[in-house]
């Protein structure tokens, strides 16, 4: 693994061989047995101390995000709150168990339901949010009572080696949580293993789709998050410095290498030059520096090759008839002239047949398109195929609910521009940002990690008059 500020090589990660996925199913079944009988108010005291000890060591698994990933620490301490709370959340799992109850639905009988934990579950994760994707998945799978197999991604697993002594110090007993390191080789072992019972998936739309089909044909239960593409709609009452600031902080922080990162701004009718001018002022001040400068408010890309991925699609746009705006190409940040720095980088006249829309790179750039109307931007939003989160920029309330209404997004932003649900909702887009049926965390989690039964009971009373011919069997 590489260290993205310096561009030195900081570790090594040994990926496993589908024997070792064995070793960690057995570990995680044999588990389970336990695991899945222990009482509700056990299990929240482990979710709790857990809570305790990530509350304690954030600034720590901060730190890990920041070296490995390379995204500035102010931000790796968010990306690490926003998983705890999901394990906040997951701590309420006596009351999200609830099942219902039905009473006298005929005569004498009674029906009601709970939900069971599915056995061993597995999370396979994307890189640039080491601590917090990850976070989506387990709390709530183990507070279910399933127990779990991570496989990180290899690019920066060790958040997740030190999530798991977390775990046990918060006294998980063994075999709950599992780290696999890998890559496809480990990933493919996972999606076809007949002890896994479901797969969660986290990373770009190819893998999702392939992860969604190859698990489903194994029989699994499947959700998989893709990639995005988002959009932030820009309306001529808009309040265009606000809208500026946010803009770019959306498209540049964590170098554009969010899923909701905001890569497409579309500048409806007026809107359009004084937003282009405010965002190249702002995009170019950008303070980018190595993450763990505490004043660096963007840090590097994460590989060398993610770089130079990146700094051909921005080479290639003019040749479409895009116009760079700003050009991040020649940044150099002093002290760390081998890191994989790009800089902000805003692409003007864009349109949707060009490769810089198309593909979702991934990157800090900003592709700016126009659009005539607010009607117009929401079908130009509604033509690409990604559908995770989109904004809107607008002063006024009808145009917001029009907007919301009309796109065909799993998340939305007024006047916010990363929309990402808290814990106690789900987190998913529509179209090829997911495959399956389910959402990430909040209720659907819950849904996800566990299936329901319902039971039909009748309890008659004694026959005292005949000595019974028969009795229904009674509790003792
Ligand atoms: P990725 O798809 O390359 O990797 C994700 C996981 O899949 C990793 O664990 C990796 O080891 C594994 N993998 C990679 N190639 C594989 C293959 N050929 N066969 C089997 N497994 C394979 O994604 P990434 O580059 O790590 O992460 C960035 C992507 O994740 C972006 O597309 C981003 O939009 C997406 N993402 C989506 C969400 C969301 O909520 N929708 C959230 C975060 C990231």
């Amino acid at each position: 693994m590489w260290n993205p500020a310096t561009g030195q090589q900081q570790a090594e990660v040994c990926f496993a061989e589908p024997e070792d996925l064995d070793a960690a199913v057995a570990a995680a079944s044999a588990a389970f047995e336990q695991w899945s009988q222990t009482s509700l108010s056990a299990r929240t005291k482990v979710l709790f101390a857990f809570r305790d000890l990530l509350d304690r060591h954030l600034e720590e698994l901060a730190g890990i995000v920041c070296d490995e990933h390379g995204k500035v620490i102010s931000d790796a301490r968010g990306e690490v709150q926003r998983g705890l709370e999901v394990v906040e959340f997951a701590c309420g799992i006596p009351q999200l168990l609830k099942g219902e109850y039905s009473d006298q639905v005929s005569t004498g009988v009674d029906v009601f339901s709970y939900r069971q934990p599915l056995g061993v579950v597995a999370g396979i994760t994307p890189f640039n949010f080491p601590a917090m994707v990850p976070m989506w998945m387990y709390p709530i799978a183990i507070a279910c009572g399933n127990t779990f197999v991570l496989k990180p991604s290899e690019r920066d697993p060790s958040a997740s080696a030190r999530v798991a002594e977390l775990w046990a110090e918060a006294g998980l007993p063994d075999g709950v949580f599992n780290v696999v390191n890998g890559d496809k080789v480990a990933v493919d072992a996972v999606l076809d293993h007949p002890g896994i019972a479901a797969v969660s998936f986290v990373g770009s739309t190819p893998i999702a789709r392939y992860v969604h089909d190859r698990a489903s044909a194994a029989g699994k239960r499947v959700q998989a998050l893709g990639g995005a593409k988002n959009h932030a709609v820009v309306l001529p009452d808009a309040d265009l410095d606000f809208a500026s600031d946010h803009l770019v902080a959306a498209a540049f922080g964590s170098a554009g290498e969010r899923c909701m990162a905001v890569s497409a701004a579309v500048a409806v009718g007026t809107a359009a030059e004084d937003l282009l001018g405010l965002v190249v002022d702002k995009a170019s001040a950008v303070r980018v520096g190595p993450g763990r400068d505490e004043s660096s408010e963007m840090g590097p890309v994460v590989t060398r090759e993610a770089k130079a991925r990146i700094a051909g699609i921005i080479e290639r746009a003019p040749a479409e008839g895009a116009r760079l705006a700003l050009d991040g190409r020649g940044l150099v940040v002093k002290g760390h002239e081998d890191g994989f720095f790009v800089g902000p980088t805003v692409v003007d006249d864009v349109r949707t047949d060009m490769e810089v829309y198309r593909e979702e790179i991934f990157g800090p750039v900003l592709s700016v398109l126009r659009a005539g109307s607010a009607d117009e931007a929401v079908a130009l939003v509604n033509r690409n195929p990604y559908g995770n989160g989109t904004a809107v920029f607008t002063s006024s309330g009808e145009a917001a609910r029009r907007f919301h209404r009309g796109v065909r997004v799993g998340m939305i932003g007024v006047n916010v521009p990363i929309p990402v649900p808290m814990a106690y909702y789900s987190f998913g887009g529509w179209k090829d940002s997911l495959f399956g049926e389910r959402r990430v965390h909040g209720p659907e989690g819950v849904a996800f990690y566990t299936r329901a039964k319902v039971v039909t009971a009748r309890w008659p009373a004694p026959r005292a008059e005949t000595g019974a011919s028969y009795h229904f069997p009674t509790a003792t």
